[in-house]
C-alpha cells in the first residue's frame, strides 16, 4: 500500500464514494518524500506521544506511527472513517478521535491519551484554520514542539522579525512562546487537489522561558495589535487612538524617554521594544489611579 500514489489514491476514494472537501481544507500529499521528511524533522521517538490533526488517508499518520511511541489523530471528516480503517490496519499505536480538533480540550485529550509520553504536534494542517490551530497547540502549553506544514505566507508571517513586511502581531505571539524556523517548501504539485499556493513546513519549539521580561503580558501584546491593526500609523497615533488610557502627548513621551524617534512606526520594533514601552505606559496607568 503506498498512500501517496495518485493512482492508488484515486482507487480507494473512488471505492469508498469519498469527495473532496474545499471547505475542510482537503489537500492531500502525492509525494512520499514529504511525509517522509515531516516526521523525520518532528524529532520523534518511542517516548513521543504525537497529536495530528487531519489524517486525510493516512500517509503522515504511517509515518509517524513508525517514529513516535503513540500517534493520537484527530480528524473532522467521518467519511474518513472507512478508509482510515482500512489505511491504518495494523498501526497499533495509532488511536483516532473524529471530531472538530477546535473544539477538543486539547490538554485533556494530550492527558488521557499520551500519559507518559512527551507531546508533539505533527501534522499537514488544514489551511482554512491554521491561525486558530497553531494559537490552540501554544495555549495548550503542553507541547515541546509542533512541527506542521501551513501556507508559506503564514509560515513567513510566523517566522519574521523586525523590518520585515511579513512581521506582525500573530508572528510576535508565536516567538513570545515558541522558537520558529521554516524548514522546507512543498510545492502545489505534491498534493490533490493541488493548492493555490505553496506551502512550507515550519518546526516550533518551546522555549525555556520568554525572549524578554514585561510587567503586564496582556497590556503588552493589547499594544503590539494596536501598533499592527493600523501599520500605516505612527506608533504614537496608533497607539494614542487604540489606548484609550493614554494621550497623544503622553505616547511621545514615552517613545522619547526610551530614545525612540517618536514618528517611528511599530513594525520597526522588536519585542523586547515593545516590552519597554508596556512597563512605561503601565507606570503611567498606575500613576493615574
Ligand atoms: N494528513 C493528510 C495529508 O497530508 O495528506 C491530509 C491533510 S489535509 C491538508 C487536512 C485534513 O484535516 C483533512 O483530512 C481534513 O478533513 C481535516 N480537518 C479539517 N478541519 C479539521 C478540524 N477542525 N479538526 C480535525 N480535522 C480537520
Amino acid at each position: 500500500m503506498n498512500l501517496t500514489d495518485i493512482d492508488y489514491i484515486h482507487e480507494l476514494l473512488h471505492r469508498h464514494g469519498f469527495r473532496f472537501s474545499k471547505s475542510l481544507g482537503q489537500n492531500f500529499l502525492t509525494a512520499a518524500w514529504v511525509p517522509a521528511d515531516i516526521a523525520d524533522s518532528a524529532g520523534l521517538d518511542e517516548q513521543t506521544g504525537v497529536l495530528e490533526v487531519g489524517p486525510g488517508v493516512g500517509c503522515l499518520t504511517r509515518e509517524l506511527s513508525q517514529r513516535a511511541g503513540k500517534v493520537v489523530c484527530v480528524e473532522l471528516d467521518r467519511a474518513l472513517r472507512p478508509i482510515l480503517a482500512e489505511t491504518l490496519e495494523g498501526c497499533g499505536n495509532v488511536e483516532t478521535v473524529y471530531g472538530d480538533v477546535l473544539k477538543l480540550n486539547i490538554p485533556e485529550l494530550v492527558r488521557e491519551k499520551l500519559p507518559g509520553l512527551r507531546p508533539a504536534v505533527c501534522a499537514n494542517l488544514p489551511y482554512n484554520v491554521t491561525t486558530p490551530l497553531i494559537t490552540a497547540f501554544i495555549e495548550a502549553g503542553c507541547f515541546e514542539t509542533v512541527t506542521v506544514m501551513i501556507q508559506r505566507e503564514v509560515a513567513r508571517r510566523i517566522c519574521a522579525g523586525p523590518g520585515s513586511a511579513d512581521y506582525g502581531a500573530f508572528g510576535i505571539f508565536v516567538q513570545w512562546y515558541m522558537e520558529a524556523e521554516i524548514l522546507f517548501d512543498v510545492p502545489p504539485s505534491c498534493f490533490i487537489p493541488q493548492p493555490k499556493v505553496t506551502s512550507s513546513v515550519i518546526r516550533l519549539s518551546r522555549r525555556a522561558g520568554h525572549p524578554v521580561q514585561v510587567k503586564d503580558e496582556k497590556l503588552m501584546f493589547r499594544i503590539i495589535r494596536a501598533a499592527f491593526n493600523q501599520r500605516r500609523k505612527t506608533l504614537v497615533n496608533a497607539l494614542s487612538s487604540q489606548i484609550g488610557e493614554i494621550s497623544k502627548e503622553q505616547a511621545e513621551g514615552v517613545l522619547a524617554k526610551l530614545g525612540y524617534d517618536t514618528r517611528i512606526r511599530g513594525e520597526v520594533l522588536d519585542v523586547g521594544g515593545f516590552a519597554k514601552i508596556a512597563d512605561e505606559i503601565l507606570d503611567i496607568i498606575n500613576n493615574v489611579l
